[in-house]
């Protein structure tokens, strides 16, 4: 049951935002020669009610992001009868991996051995499988990345640890995930992570997503080959500050 009700207003804003995301998302795929359908759009919902992703479940929407755990268990409580895939794309504490492996279908963000080893403790002892984005910190400068706190592994240690993912129980080695910096050049953050996921699909074909791309750079991110955007503001409007 979902606690909260559906404006009028509210959906309609809703149909307009997922609209024009999916126009904006096959114009950049077609400007870079690619077909609209290899990018999944995965809606960032964080802040946003339960209701908003009913609604947006009904038009299609088949992905959903969280980045905080209370949260995202609730909400996930409260539409079990929907068939959505649930991302998890916040910075993940160690201490909290095993409630995240109990929640989520795919954790974005995986940057590092330790929280491999929780994630793959917890998915096993929940009888379930998580798939796994390897975390590419696409940061000029590692010091300003680390104060950002936005997480993600030196691109040189991707591969190692996409294999340690590959190799454990209760997890899945879906692909990588990046952010670009902020204030950076997009074009070449988002070339790194190419690299970096190209090494990895070499060693393991399956893992071929991307993930890469937010609503202010998702055409940077489409044109050097990302197969998931995540994007918050462009479908579902300014979020509401935090509580
Ligand atoms: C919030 C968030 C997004 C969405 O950002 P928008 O700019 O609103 O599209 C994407 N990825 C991550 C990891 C986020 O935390």
């Amino acid at each position: 049951m979902v606690d909260a009700r559906l404006t009028p207003q509210r959906a309609d804003e809703l149909a307009a935002g997922w609209a024009a995301a999916q126009a904006r998302v096959a114009a950049a795929a077609r400007d870079a020669g690619r077909e609209p359908s290899e990018v999944r759009i995965v809606a960032v919902t964080k802040r946003f009610p339960a209701s908003d992703i009913e609604a947006l479940a009904a038009l299609g929407v088949t992905d959903v992001g969280e980045n905080r755990l209370p949260e995202a268990r609730d909400k996930r409580a409260q539409l079990e009868h929907l068939d959505l895939v649930w991302h998890f794309i916040g910075q993940v504490q160690t201490k909290k991996a095993r409630a995240v492996s109990a929640l989520a279908d795919q954790v974005d963000t995986v940057d590092r051995e330790g929280l491999v080893t929780a994630l793959s403790r917890g998915a096993v002892a929940h009888g379930r499988t998580v798939g796994c984005l390897v975390q590419v910190s696409l940061a000029e400068d590692p010091a300003a990345a680390a104060a950002a706190n936005r997480g993600g592994c030196d691109p040189a240690q991707a591969l190692a640890l996409a294999g340690l993912i590959a190799d454990a129980e209760g997890l899945r080695l879906l692909g990588v995930m990046g952010m670009a910096p902020l204030g950076g050049d997009p074009e070449r953050a988002y070339a790194v992570l190419a690299d970096a996921a190209g090494r990895i699909r070499s060693e393991h074909p399956a893992a071929a997503t991307v993930s890469a791309g937010m609503s202010g750079d998702l055409a940077a991110a489409i044109a050097a080959g990302a197969t998931q955007v995540r994007l918050g503001t462009a479908i579902l409007g300014e979020r509401p500050a935090v509580g």
